[in-house]
């Protein structure tokens, strides 16, 4: 018997020595550390990505907010504008706002004089695009300022083209001024770079001449100082989106934002609110148009295209803008340019450029000057 109580003894014993064990064991398990939290960190990722994913529906172009260096900005080349060729000026042509981005090469290149081809109707090519600041996401619209998409619809109805918002909102969307008093207003887009820009004021400078820049808002943040100065020599300034999209491509509300944002950059620089609006690759669809028209904005674009951001020499550049110009001419250059984008033939033109319009009795003037307006809202 005391056998077989020894043996009922040792084996209780037993029996709790395992079972003790495996609560310690279930315990270890609960407290293992990364158990629920890994479930919890997965959630919160998957949420993360959902609202990241959001955001960039939202805003597809607009880069972050924080500031983007310059040498982004100038690896996008300048933006373009719409190839027009230049002459005469046919109200037909409109122009293209290329934008000089790297990505989306131009189209064949215009050769520098080229006679104004009378029926180009909206032909704007876009040329090179600009380079957005590296948030932002591809643009593959900036070929297609031209025709297509100005005639591409963002909804549902045909949009329609340049040439027919030009003509349906005359006292809103210019592409010249009055041929009357021999005036003609030079302009520059994309910048202001730290490379190009100051070089272009140097010149204007020297010649006692004043243009208008259309600012580009991303860059305008990263290079604070060159707005200042181009607003201190009394030039002016307009609007030239924040990044430099395909306006048609984006819903209306988006473009608000790439306008306002740049306003705001823009007037907290130089103590105004720009009036002028030049869309990139000169395009624009008729919702955005009329917003704009709401909002007390003025579309300019341009007649006389210099095609520089296609790295053209400078002889090619002056051809360009000389046998094109005329009394109410507006003409389109770029003071910045994407990544590997050269400008030199642009300012290496441009003294002679102005000697030869000024000898030619033009006087050069500003946009608002032109159009006979206010340079603010
Ligand atoms: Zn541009």
């Amino acid at each position: 018997m005391k056998r077989r109580h020894l043996y009922l003894i040792a084996l209780s014993l037993l029996l709790i020595v395992v079972y003790g064990c495996g609560i310690g064991r279930e315990k270890d398990n609960s407290s293992q550390p990364f158990g629920p939290d890994t479930t919890d960190s997965l959630l919160s990722k998957v949420e993360q990505n959902s609202e990241r994913t959001q955001e960039q529906a939202v805003l597809p172009k607009l880069p972050a907010a924080s500031p983007v260096p310059e040498k982004q900005a100038d690896p996008a080349p300048p933006a373009t504008e719409p190839p027009k060729p230049s002459t005469g000026g046919k109200e037909n042509r409109s122009p293209a706002e290329p934008k000089a981005s790297p990505s989306v090469r131009e189209q064949p290149p215009v050769p520098a004089a080229q006679a104004p081809q009378p029926s180009e109707p909206d032909k704007h090519k876009e040329k090179a695009k600009l380079s957005k600041p590296k948030p932002l996401p591809k643009q593959s619209g900036e070929v297609a300022a031209g025709k297509k998409t100005t005639r591409q619809s963002s909804g549902t109805s045909s949009q329609l083209t340049l040439s027919e918002l030009r003509a349906k909102y005359p006292d809103s969307f210019r592409l010249k001024g009055s041929s009357k008093g021999k005036k003609v207003a030079l302009t520059f887009d994309d910048g202001p770079d730290q490379r190009f820009t100051p070089q272009v004021l140097d010149v204007l400078k020297k010649y006692n001449v004043k243009a208008t820049f259309f600012l580009v808002g991303y860059r305008a943040e990263a290079n604070p100082a060159v707005v200042k100065r181009i607003a201190k020599e009394g030039h002016v300034i307009g609007n030239h989106s924040y990044n430099h999209p395909n306006f048609p491509k984006l819903p209306v509300t988006v473009f608000e934002q790439q306008i306002n944002r740049t306003q705001n950059i823009l007037s907290r620089l130089i103590g105004y609110e720009p009036k002028y609006i030049r869309p990139p690759y000169g395009a624009i669809n008729e919702e955005q148009l009329q917003w704009a028209i709401k909002n007390q904005f003025l579309i300019v674009n341009w007649d006389v295209d210099s095609l520089d951001w296609k790295g053209l020499d400078a002889k090619q550049v002056s051809a360009n803008i000389l046998n094109h110009a005329h009394a109410g001419a507006i003409i389109l250059q770029h003071s910045a340019g994407g990544d590997g984008q050269n400008l030199s033939g642009t300012i290496e033109a441009l003294p002679g450029i102005i000697e030869k319009l000024q000898a030619d009795g033009y006087e050069l003037v500003t946009i608002p000057q032109l159009l006979n307006m206010s340079k603010s809202k």
